[in-house]
């Protein structure tokens, strides 16, 4: 059997980014990934799953070594972002210029950025990688857990992380039940090519069957989120590439012309879920394990970083040498006492925004307009908003200052 500080299960963005904080602190580390991850290609083409890269994320990244290396395969930082509404004239523009910074944020594929942050996380030498094995059983006994995976193999740590995503096996195995909201929708994604240029500009349009997103790439064109109703969805998955480029046209108020080209699709079902408890006993749970949100203001994965390097914060004060219990609920409370509460806010703001924005009654209507055009002109809210997305603001863990 072998023996473990803490034991990482998943390997995604959020897994290897606890990975590496971890390793950085000189724990004996392992981390589980069932899938071999896609290593990045630069001949290929966009990958379909990119997020919106808040400052604070960057900032982690920064420190932890692996932002070099995502800029180095492919980032397409944005300087402007606009939104509005479909149905009345408000609309709100935020610019970088007036916040002092080079950029608002950068979109990368989800792919980069596993590549860059596993490249980094293969060379620490405290550092054991174990893929593809996936968890098939979790006992957690007085002084550790033990897992065992799908092959046999058995290891031992004082401390289990789930960083295994949604459908988090850890979560299951621990008890640890999930509230889990369906929010009848799912986001269909495409790389596409527009007639007029995008302007590095992330756009938003609150359409009343769902926001419709198109984030600038560095190659000129967008990466699209369309989230729609199932049988919109489905009827959109559906379409010929010429029928969907001309009701994306639509969709988008023809904003940069026409729709040029599309790439294949993906549709992804979207959900808001909180887990009842991000701990237990030897147990923590990071990222989508933990919660999940509507992705119309892109913050699903910025949550999860945040997560990783606050818990990395809690663990960082535990001696090593087995001299301090790196799996000591109360000690795992501080860290989901720290979460939860900004991760719950976030994801009812989301709700929020998605009721007000998805309906048609004529005061909500009014509302959303007269909402978004004053705080266009309310300098100071439009600044503290705009910070707040960014990262800049309010409480943050060591690693994202
Ligand atoms: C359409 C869409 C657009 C989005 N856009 C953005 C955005 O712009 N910005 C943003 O911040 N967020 C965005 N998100 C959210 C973001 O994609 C997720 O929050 C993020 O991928 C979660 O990362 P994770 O590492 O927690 O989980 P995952 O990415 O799900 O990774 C979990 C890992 O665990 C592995 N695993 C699972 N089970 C096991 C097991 N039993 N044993 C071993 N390994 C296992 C999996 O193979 C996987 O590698 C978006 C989401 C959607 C659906």
């Amino acid at each position: 059997m072998q023996v473990f500080d803490v034991v990482i299960v998943g390997g995604g963005m959020v897994g290897a980014t606890l990975g590496l904080a971890l390793a950085r602190q000189g724990r004996r580390i392992a981390v589980i990934e069932a899938r071999e991850p896609t290593p990045f290609d630069p001949a290929a083409d966009y990958d379909l799953r990119v997020s919106a890269i808040s400052r604070a994320s960057q900032r982690i990244f920064e420190h932890l070594g692996a932002w070099p290396g995502m800029l180095a395969r492919r980032a397409s930082p944005y300087a402007h972002m606009h939104v509005w509404d479909a149905t009345g004239n408000g609309e709100i523009h935020f610019d970088c210029a007036e916040l002092g910074e080079p950029n608002l944020g950068h979109i990368i594929e989800n792919r980069v950025i596993q590549d860059a942050l596993l490249e980094r996380l293969r060379a620490e030498d405290n550092v054991s990688w174990l893929c593809p094995a996936s968890l098939a059983a979790l006992a957690v006994e007085a002084d550790g857990a033990r897992l065992t995976m799908e092959d046999g193999c058995e290891l031992r740590a004082p401390l289990v992380v789930g960083a295994d995503g949604a459908r988090s096996r850890v979560r299951e195995l621990a008890g640890i039940d999930v509230a889990r909201q369906a929010y009848g929708q799912r986001g269909v994604v495409a790389t596409v090519a527009t007639e007029r240029p995008h302007a590095a500009t992330a756009w938003q349009r609150f359409l009343p069957t769902g926001p419709l997103a198109f984030l600038p790439l560095a190659d000129g064109r967008c990466s699209i989120v369309w989230s729609a109703d199932d049988a919109r969805a489905e009827a959109l998955m559906a379409m010929d590439d010429a029928r969907f480029a001309r009701e994306l046209g639509v969709a988008f108020g023809h904003r940069l012309g026409e729709i040029v080209s599309v790439s294949p699709r993906a549709a992804f079902p979207l959900a808001g879920s909180q887990a009842a408890a991000y701990v237990r006993p030897r147990i923590a749970l990071v990222g989508d394990a933990a919660h999940t949100i509507h992705p119309l203001a892109g913050q699903g994965a910025n949550l999860g970083f945040l997560d990783a390097a606050t818990l990395a914060d809690v663990l960082a004060g535990v001696p090593g040498d087995g001299r301090g219990d790196l799996g000591h609920h109360a000690l795992l409370r501080r860290y989901e006492r720290t979460r939860r509460g900004d991760n719950v806010l976030s994801m009812r703001a989301m709700e929020g925004f998605k009721l007000l924005f998805g309906n048609d009654l004529a005061p909500l209507a009014w509302l959303r307009n007269t909402g978004l055009a004053l705080t266009n002109r309310a300098g100071p809210v439009k600044h503290e908003l705009i910070r707040r997305a960014m990262g800049l603001s309010g409480e943050r863990p060591s690693l994202a200052r």
